[in-house]
């Protein structure tokens, strides 16, 4: 039997063979925390990314996107509260010298506590932690530490230094001359290129409360626990939505954009028992209500995707600190007749990172599966189950053989579908090893073009899932694509 950590591993071996992901400058060894996708990673987070954008600004229509620069003005980050908050709180251990979350710490301990089934403990400690945090009592924190006895994996040891916070924030210098030159941060969140952008956006597309402002980008974080693959990385991208409401309205979208959003995610075809809630006992400093959406990935139920409400908070500080207003005029009429003028809107926010929606698609998908043929014998395949609007390459294309004008009704197929669907084309090896590769990187329809083609225009296809292969008309080929990706 594999364990939930040799399956993990295993996606992980997966993911660097078949060209989704690799360590970045993998030649120097690699840069801890920092991947690159390759040409079938690329393909799919794009068809991620693509999807979500759609949900959003497509079938929305009242949210529009934009794309903001990653390099802001640095009082942005003073007015979001990130250069004074933005912070984790961070133990050393003396002998290892390794340096941990205190939360990540804590609740590694815990998931120890269930693994034994000491199910009570655990949800003891983790209640006891999350006080400790909201009153950001560190002493206490360290005292829970203490008094459990925890130890740094490396060293074995519980020589624990003092809790202190740590920031976050990457910094950089703008201008030649050093000393003259700007400190100005990466981004680590996308929201605040829209929230700078509200009323720029709000005026030209002309937009009317409740409206939403989607952006995909990079944002960074000098994540001081990098581990879990892409799951925590110090370069990420994130997929954020701000949906601007009515001031006292905020709890209804908040309520209707948690459900809205675990929908997105069933949407998809995910199991519902894969996902949970988990509302937010400490809030974060411009929130008054804030949950995550958690997949249970094989290292446990973990976020995916936060929705948080985040009040007026940011527009309030950023008109404070720009001394520029940031209101909305709303002519809408009250209960009393009167319109509702102006004020700042309240936020709702959506956000999901989109390397963790990778990885949940490979969680979700990855499986090693053994197949009993029926002269009675055993077979295995790797195969990626994705979905199907998803996956990095819809058709494969193969000519049963190169010669016999094969190849050429196969190139034609080619030519009708790519313009239309990522096809792939491919006339080496056996029909047999030609799926398996194509089930490896998860592709859902194969088609073999074979001497019968000739006669009756029909053509083999064969199905990721099932594996049932069945003739259909050569000329449905790419309706019947076309229909499964919509
Ligand atoms: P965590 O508690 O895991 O550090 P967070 O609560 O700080 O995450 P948010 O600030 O709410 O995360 O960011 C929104 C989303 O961005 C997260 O749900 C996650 O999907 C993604 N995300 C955040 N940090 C990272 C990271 N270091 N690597 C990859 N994705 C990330």
């Amino acid at each position: 039997m594999s364990t939930q950590q040799d399956i993990f591993q295993s996606i992980i071996s997966h993911a660097k063979e078949y060209g989704f992901v690799f360590p970045s400058s993998e030649i120097y060894d690699g840069l801890s925390a920092v991947y690159d996708y390759g040409p079938y990673g690329s393909e799919l987070k794009k068809n991620i990314r693509d999807h979500w954008w759609k949900s959003m600004t497509q079938m929305h229509e009242n949210i529009v996107g934009i794309d903001a620069a990653i390099f802001m003005h640095p009082t942005v980050w003073k007015a979001s509260g990130h250069v004074d908050n933005f912070s984790d709180p961070m133990i050393d251990n003396r002998d290892s010298q390794k340096r941990y979350r205190v939360d990540h710490l804590l609740e590694s301990y815990a998931e120890k506590l269930a693994a034994e089934g000491k199910e009570e403990e655990r949800e003891a400690l983790l209640k006891q932690m999350d006080q400790l945090l909201v009153a950001e009592d560190f002493a206490g924190l360290k005292q829970l530490i203490e008094s459990n006895k925890i130890t740094c994996a490396v060293s074995g040891t519980s020589n624990w230094t003092d809790i202190r916070q740590f920031n976050l924030m990457f910094s950089t210098q703008v201008g030649s001359v050093a000393e003259e030159s700007d400190t100005i941060y990466l981004r680590p969140e996308t929201a605040q290129g829209i929230f700078v952008n509200f009323l720029n956006v709000q005026k030209t597309a002309r937009l009317k409360v409740p409206f939403g402002i989607a952006q995909t980008g990079k944002a960074f974080r000098n994540e001081i626990v990098a581990r879990q693959f892409i799951f925590r990385m110090r370069e990420f991208e994130q997929m954020e939505m701000q949906f601007f409401v009515r001031p006292g309205t905020q709890m209804e979208w908040y309520r209707y954009w948690k459900e809205a959003r675990l929908q997105w995610h069933l949407g998809l075809g995910i199991s519902p028992e894969k996902y949970r809630f988990h509302d937010h006992a400490k809030l974060a400093h411009y929130a008054d209500a804030a949950v995550d959406i958690e997949y249970e990935f094989p290292f446990g139920f973990k976020e995916v995707e936060g929705i948080h409400s985040r009040t007026d908070f940011d527009l309030k500080s950023h008109e404070k600190f720009s001394k520029k207003k940031l209101q909305y005029f709303d002519n809408d009429l009250d209960e009393n007749g009167k319109p509702f003028g102006n004020y700042i809107p309240y936020v709702v926010e959506t956000s999901i990172g989109l390397d963790r929606m990778f990885l949940l698609l490979l969680s979700n998908s990855y499986e090693e599966e053994t197949i009993n043929k029926e002269d009675g014998t055993t077979d295995s395949r790797t195969v990626m189950h994705l979905p199907v609007k998803l996956a990095p390459i819809k058709l494969a294309v193969f000519p049963l053989t190169k010669k016999d004008g094969l190849p050429e009704i196969a190139r034609e197929l080619m030519n009708e579908c790519k313009p239309y669907f990522k096809c792939f084309y491919e006339e080496k090896d056996a029909i047999g090893k030609r799926y398996r590769r194509q089930d490896a990187i998860g592709t859902p329809f194969c088609i073999t073009i074979d001497h019968q083609t000739k006669e009756d225009n029909t053509v083999t296809i064969r199905y990721r899932d099932s594996m049932l292969q069945e003739r259909i008309l050569l000329d449905k080929v790419k309706s019947l694509v076309e229909e499964a990706i919509m």
